[in-house]
């Protein structure tokens, strides 16, 4: 299933109240993973449902593929640590 682009009403609670924000988005495909700061969205005031614009989450998209085959350049890179649950 497939993300749902905004409608009138909110899926989960249907409250038809929004609020635009800006979240870091981490888009992730095979292990690969992209951070996309300022990415903007639609949440729910009711109940917190994020919304994405299939418009922005193409765009995404796009510039994971391009940086994943070296025609791109990511802004910067950052490291994360890992810790096995033991
Ligand atoms: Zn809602």
């Amino acid at each position: 299933m497939s993300r749902k682009t905004r409608k009138v009403q909110c899926n989960f609670c249907g409250s038809s109240q929004y609020e635009e924000r800006r979240i870091e988005y981490l888009y992730s495909y095979k292990g690969k993973y992209l951070l996309v700061p300022n990415t903007p969205v639609e949440v729910c005031l009711n109940c917190g449902m994020i919304y994405y614009d299939a418009a922005v989450l193409k765009k995404i998209e796009r510039r994971f593929f391009a940086i994943q085959e070296n025609n791109e350049k990511p802004d910067s890179y950052i490291q994360m640590p890992t810790a096995v649950f033991a």
